[in-house]
C-alpha cells in the first residue's frame, strides 16, 4: 500500500512523500512527484526515515 504524507521536519514548508506499507511496516520513502514545488525531491534526512524509524539505536523510552 502506499500512503501521502508530509516530512514532519516543514524545512521549507514541507516536502510531500510516498510510503510504501507492506504488512504494517514502511518498506521505502520516496518523495512525491505530484508536488509541484518539490517535484519528488527530498533530502538525506527524508531518505532516512525508515533508519531513523526502525534503527536499532532509535531510543524507545525514556
Ligand atoms: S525531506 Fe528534508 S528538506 Fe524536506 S522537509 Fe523533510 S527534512 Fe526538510
Amino acid at each position: 500500500m502506499k500512503i501521502k504524507a508530509v516530512c514532519p521536519r516543514d524545512c521549507y514548508g514541507g516536502c510531500s512523500l510516498i510510503l510504501e506499507v507492506e504488512e504494517g511496516r514502511i518498506i521505502k520513502v520516496y518523495g512525491d512527484k505530484e508536488n509541484r514545488a518539490t517535484e519528488g525531491l527530498i533530502c538525506r534526512k527524508g531518505l532516512e526515515y525508515i533508519d531513523r524509524n526502525y534503527g536499532r539505536n532509535r531510543i524507545k523510552r525514556h
